[in-house]
């Protein structure tokens, strides 16, 4: 029999249960991930007993999602000094009846877990475990792991039209899995691709941003072919599908990084698709950036690198640098013969070392670091207000353009120069 190492606290709760009477078992994503190899990112519970059932039997729980028979048990901690841990343990269930392909209208407790396990999405997602009965596989979730595929659990159509969102979900795990969708599964998306159009921006957001995240979000393609685009997004089918493939999973794991790189080129667009699907502020203009960042040059001498850190910050100004490596590493690019791949890559590095070089110098990048000030200003007559602000950029790019400027006198007989030529 095939054995999962279950986390102690996973272990503990199922053993309280079952000796409660009830029946427990680990499921889902966390058994799927184990029997690959893969540490699951956390571990669902599934139980015969009922919520109130469940906090009955644990000190510490937390309502998640009460409604759908959802509890967090927090287990551990207090006396050894380790923390608490958290799982989730949901009540075995049936979804009732899904009106708008989104929200069941309500939940059905059951005391079968075959019951709860039909209702997930795909036959990998579909397996339970405990140390009693060893893997509980009734969708030949076992063999498609095995194929490497993902296939809707039942009929496709049918799960696609109670919950749009499982398409997505099946591009995205076909992403992080390096699965193939399954023909039937594959086709059922392509028919109901429209469907999404019901499914809230948020919910696609997220899976659209697990799959960027993922080992091949060039896998963002199957979005297109499957004609799901333009329910992600009205504006999501202009993404031009050339830069696609260019997406690669060495580049660094940040969601910003690799929606900019999705979009790179593309500022405004970036931000418009970004906004549909309700990202938040930071992610957006970061993103942003990093999608103006790619028409830049490289910088090759300090000042343009100065300037290119004075505007987008260090965080922007690295993240940019490697994602431009790992495009110049899989792809060189044409318009730029005859440079190479390889010595783009080196003009990349240098670039980098040139950055880090003016942060080691502590060289001034913003108007708060020039070594003059509101005093100094108002004294040479110039109060705050439009003049002061362009003076102040005026004298920054100077600086930009040679950090040996940024003295005080200097700036101040600057300013005077500036202002004689102006008046
Ligand atoms: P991840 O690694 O992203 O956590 P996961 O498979 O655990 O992957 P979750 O979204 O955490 O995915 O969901 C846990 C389990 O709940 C799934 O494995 C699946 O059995 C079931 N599930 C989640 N969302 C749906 C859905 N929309 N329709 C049907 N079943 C679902
Ligand atoms: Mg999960």
């Amino acid at each position: 029999m095939q054995r999962i190492e279950l986390p102690d606290g996973v272990q503990r709760i199922i053993g309280r249960l079952e000796s409660a009477g009830f029946e427990a078992y680990a499921v889902g994503g966390c058994v799927r991930d184990s029997l690959l190899g893969r540490t699951p990112e956390d571990w669902d519970i599934t139980s015969s007993a009922r919520p109130e059932e469940l906090k009955g039997l644990f000190k510490r729980t937390v309502d998640t999602g009460i409604q759908h028979g959802t509890v967090t048990v927090l287990i551990g901690g207090g006396e050894g000094g380790e923390r608490a841990q958290a799982f989730e343990v949901t009540s075995y269930r049936v979804d009732g009846e899904y009106k708008d392909g989104r929200h069941p209208e309500s939940v059905r407790f059951t005391p079968s877990l075959s019951e709860d396990l039909s209702r997930r999405d795909f036959t990998i997602n579909a397996m339970a475990y405990n140390e009693k009965s060893g893997i509980v596989d009734l969708f030949q979730g076992m063999e498609d792991l095995e194929r490497g595929e993902i296939r809707a659990v039942g009929e496709a159509e049918l799960r696609f039209r109670e919950d749009a969102l499982r398409m997505l979900r099946a591009l995205r795990f076909s992403a992080q899995l390096r699965f193939r969708i399954a023909p039937g599964t594959l086709e059922a998306v392509r028919s109901l691709a429209r469907g999404l159009s019901r499914v809230s921006k948020e919910r696609i957001r997220e899976e659209l941003t697990k799959l960027l995240l993922s080992d091949n979000p060039e896998q963002m393609e199957l979005v297109f072919q499957t004609g799901l685009a333009p329910y992600v997004s009205e504006h999501f089918p202009e993404i031009a599908s050339p830069s696609l493939p260019e997406l690669s999973g060495d580049m660094e794991r940040e969601a910003f990084l690799r929606w900019g790189m999705l979009l790179r080129g593309r500022e405004q667009l970036a931000k418009r698709i970004l906004r549909e699907l309700k990202m938040d502020r930071a992610t957006i203009d970061r993103a942003g950036s990093i999608a103006a960042l790619h028409g830049e040059r490289i910088p090759e001498e300090a000042p343009e690198a100065r300037r290119l850190l004075s505007r987008y910050g260090e965080e922007l100004f690295f993240s940019w640098l490697s994602m431009e490596e790992a495009l110049a590493l899989h792809f060189p690019r044409e318009r730029e013969a005859p440079l190479s791949g390889e010595r783009r890559q080196g003009k990349i590095r240098r670039a980098r070392a040139l950055g880090e070089e003016i942060l080691k110098n502590g060289d001034c990048l913003s108007l708060s670091a020039l070594m003059v000030n509101g005093e100094d200003l108002a004294e040479l007559g110039i109060p705050r207000g439009p003049e002061y602000s362009a003076v102040l950029r005026a004298l920054l790019s100077e600086v930009l353009e040679d950090p040996k400027r940024n003295r005080r006198e200097y700036l101040r007989k600057r300013v005077k120069e500036i202002r004689g030529l102006a008046h």
